[in-house]
């Protein structure tokens, strides 16, 4: 999919592109947008938060709270490593999960979309290779691809990166340079919906030592946990396996799903020199992260407000998760294979041919998806979540997020999933 070309006239800057950008491709799930406005559409496709869940109320008092105590640290500039009363929070935050760090550990970032983008600027030239289990968050594949890295997919299974795979391939590593990071959601993943076991994040972090790559442990995710126990963090694992600053490991998280995406409050934990490049490369993206966000997502903080929210939120993205589930057995049964998520906002499925289909899995995936849009329901298609030259491992992948429909619409969603493949795998 390229991005959408506004205006027929050529464009008077056109022959300025740079290469990269001559003819760009755009974010594969904001290309989806369009058939959003479409009456009556279900979409299981976002990766929204729930509208429903926002603490306008809360967040409301913590905006007055900022602008009536902070107001001058609010509307000014402010220090590119972030606030300290966020910086404080959110260590707090960290230590709720188990990662012991200070402020000074920490770069607050304009969501975690930015943090990932400075790590590719500070660390990334063209050419080297990054380990990225795939299928992978397309944000991250579009960020690699813009740094012309060598972008290395590592497979993954039901319980994430295959570490056994990764440690084959450093093995017989088949490139002339070194990896230089690993990219890994390991709560939760999007899109995959999986969580890592411990025993695979301390089989990572040997790795990554024995290699001498980074690893990026991306966790938007992590606190939206319906059940099971909270699995130890790659970067508390690193920590105790090799003592803090002493160890390769960067901690990426955000507010978006916790609080609300529009605060755009994500943050960095990593070793003191990375950490300090990030912030120069941070010096030249934006200065700083909106102050004025910055406070409020400290007062909300510090209200007491972010616990009781996280409970009810996980408490209803459990209750659509399984109305996804069971809704995909009912519709699909023995036609579609998927991993039942323990928490975050996405099931990853994919559909089996029927016996005997002569077509290609594309293009079965194609038919299905037009017949989606015709039945009024969206989601993602596999392929966006892999890099170009793997995207035949797609097949009929998609990803399903829960999180943003209720209950009946995604039941009914499901249902009309259901006729849109009856009818595509029998033309
Ligand atoms: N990483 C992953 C895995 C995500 O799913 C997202 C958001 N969809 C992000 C990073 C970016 O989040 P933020 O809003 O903090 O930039």
């Amino acid at each position: 999919m390229s991005i959408a070309e506004t205006g027929a006239a050529p464009s008077p800057t056109a022959h300025l592109f740079s290469p990269l950008f001559a003819q760009p491709e755009g974010s594969p799930i904001r290309e989806l947008f369009p058939y959003l406005s479409r009456p009556g559409m279900l979409s299981l496709a976002g990766g929204y938060p729930s509208p429903g869940l926002f603490d306008a109320e809360g967040l409301q008092q913590a905006a007055i709270d900022a602008l009536q105590q902070d107001a001058a640290a609010s509307l000014q500039y402010g220090a590119s490593e972030g606030q300290p009363a966020l910086r404080e929070a959110l260590a707090s935050l960290c230590a709720m999960r188990g990662i012991a760090c200070t402020p000074a550990d920490m770069l607050v970032t304009t969501g975690s979309q930015q943090a990932f983008d400075l790590l590719v600027k500070v660390l990334i030239e063209p050419g080297d290779p990054v380990l990225v289990e795939v299928p992978a968050y397309p944000a991250t594949l579009q960020a690699l691809k813009l740094a012309r890295a060598q972008i290395v997919a590592v497979p993954t299974d039901g319980q994430g990166l295959d570490t056994e795979a990764l440690a084959s391939l450093l093995a017989q590593w088949p490139h002339a340079r070194a990896p230089k990071m690993l990219y890994t959601v390991p709560n939760f993943s999007n899109p995959g919906g999986t969580l890592l076991p411990a025993s695979r994040r301390a089989a990572l972090v040997e790795l990554a030592r024995r290699h001498g790559f980074a690893i990026v442990e991306d966790d938007p995710y992590g606190e939206l946990r319906f059940e099971g126990q909270r699995e130890p963090s790659i970067y508390e694992t690193a920590q105790a396996l090799y003592g803090a600053q002493a160890h390769p490991v960067v901690y990426l998280s955000s507010l978006s799903k916790t609080v609300a995406p529009a605060l755009r409050i994500g943050w960095m934990l990593a070793d003191a020199q990375l950490l300090r490049r990030c912030t120069i490369a941070k010096q030249t993206a934006d200065l700083c992260t909106s102050p004025l966000a910055q406070l409020i997502a400290a007062h909300y903080l510090r209200s007491g407000r972010y616990a009781p929210q996280l409970d009810k939120a996980c408490a209803e993205y459990a209750a659509r998760m399984g109305a996804l589930c069971s809704g995909l057995q009912q519709a699909l049964g023995g036609q579609i294979r998927f991993v039942r998520p323990q928490g975050g906002m996405f099931v990853w499925a994919q559909l089996l041919a029927p016996q005997g289909y002569a077509g290609t899995p594309e293009a079965l995936a194609r038919a299905l998806f037009a017949a989606a849009v015709g039945q009024g329901v969206l989601y993602v298609p596999g392929k966006a979540f892999f890099p170009a030259e793997a995207a035949q491992q797609a097949g009929l992948c998609m990803r399903l997020s829960y999180a943003a429909p209720t209950v009946p619409q995604i039941t009914e969603a499901v249902a009309r999933l259901g006729r849109a493949w009856a009818q595509a795998a029998a033309a």
